[in-house]
């Protein structure tokens, strides 16, 4: 063998080396789990080589907010709160703290559409329970009396809060996830992870791109097909994806939908003429927030204030299966309808 024929042969090898290298690093970096926290499947997809521990520690984070927030278990410092209510301040950590007052903010931004004190009528109409019911008129107006964001009194100095009226509940099923999405991110970005993306059931959230650098495809979900099916993609990096719909929970009596999302002025289930809302956004827990809002708004006013928000983007889905997006999002959205049921105007 000539010296010549040798350097070639020892370079390809090296080539080929690097090669096999970083499809086996790509490959083997690749960590995926799916636990079920937060009454949702959380799944995790990250590239890092320490990502089984670092999956490990998010789980837990959302165990622990799981925990302070929920009201369908007992013990938990909402459920403290809501104990206390009428009664009492009661000292709360940093997180829930936080989460309580980004609730009462946007109860203000919303005018009110967005109401975490909303907790008695959600009792009341139990969807997530396995006997919802239709409450009687009058049900519902005597509840209607206790739901009143403004009633969130927060000392910071204290770290303490209190509802004003005893029976007040505050359920913050409409941020919560929000929340623990932004609290992942945040572990990834301590261990140095540059790619990741966390599924918290209809909450997406990506860290930086897919490892080749392109953008992550996130599927807007079609909300009268299946689970999987979907009537476009938003293509992201490093942005919150977070939806809310009548699909999500929903129970039927004599042909009408009542879904989980309720309208704080009405008490009924929001009939704004949407069936599905999707916010694009910095962190999760203003567009957790902010999904639920909208899609009580309806779209001319959902539209506006999301307009007004710099940073936040938007699709709209209507009963009449039309899909509207903000201006913003028109070059990352792409329609992709494969029902043919829907129609995207992209002109208003
Ligand atoms: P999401 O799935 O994020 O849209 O939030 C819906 C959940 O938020 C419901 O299951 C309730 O726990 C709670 N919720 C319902 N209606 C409202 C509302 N108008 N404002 C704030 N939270 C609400
Ligand atoms: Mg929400």
């Amino acid at each position: 063998m000539t010296k010549k024929f040798s350097i070639i042969i020892l370079c390809l090898a090296l080539c080929m080396g690097v090669l096999l290298s970083s499809c086996r690093l790509n490959s083997s970096n690749l960590y995926e789990t799916h636990e079920f926290l937060m009454g949702t499947v959380i799944i995790q997809k990250i590239y890092h080589k320490d990502a089984d521990k670092i999956a490990k520690e998010v789980n837990d984070r959302i165990a622990g907010i799981e925990s302070a927030m929920t009201i369908n278990k007992s013990g938990g410092e909402i459920n403290l709160l809501n104990d206390a209510a009428g009664k009492e301040y009661v000292k709360l950590g940093e997180d829930t703290l936080y989460v309580l007052n980004k609730a009462k903010q946007y109860g203000e931004i919303s005018n009110g559409a967005f109401d975490v004190t909303i907790g008695p009528l959600v009792k009341s109409w139990g969807v997530f329970t396995d006997n919802p019911k239709v409450p009687s008129k009058s049900e519902i107006d005597e509840l209607l009396k206790l739901v009143n964001y403004k009633d969130i009194n927060i000392d910071f100095e204290n770290s303490t809060a209190m509802l004003s009226k005893k029976g007040q509940i505050v359920d913050l099923g409409g941020i919560a996830k929000g929340f623990a999405g932004d609290a992942a991110i945040e572990i990834y970005k301590k261990y140095g992870v540059e790619s990741a993306l966390i599924s918290l059931g209809g909450n997406i959230l990506t860290l930086g791109g897919k490892p080749d650098g392109t953008p992550w495809s996130v599927g807007i979900r079609n909300p009268r097909g299946a689970d999987g099916s979907y009537i476009g993609i938003v293509s992201v990096k490093d942005k919150a994806v977070v939806s809310s719909g009548d699909y999500e929970r929903f129970f039927e009596k004599d042909g009408v939908r009542y879904h989980h999302i309720l309208d704080p002025k009405t008490g009924y289930p929001a009939n704004t003429g949407l069936i599905g809302t999707t916010i694009v956004s910095d962190y999760s827990i203003d567009a957790d927030a902010l999904s639920t809002t909208v899609f009580v708004l309806g779209l001319e006013e959902g539209m506006k204030l999301v307009e007004s928000l710099e940073g936040v983007e938007a699709v709209f889905i209507t009963e009449d299966k039309k899909i509207y997006v903000t201006d913003g999002l028109k070059d990352t959205f792409t329609f992709k309808d494969e029902s043919k049921e829907f129609e995207y105007v992209e002109k208003r």
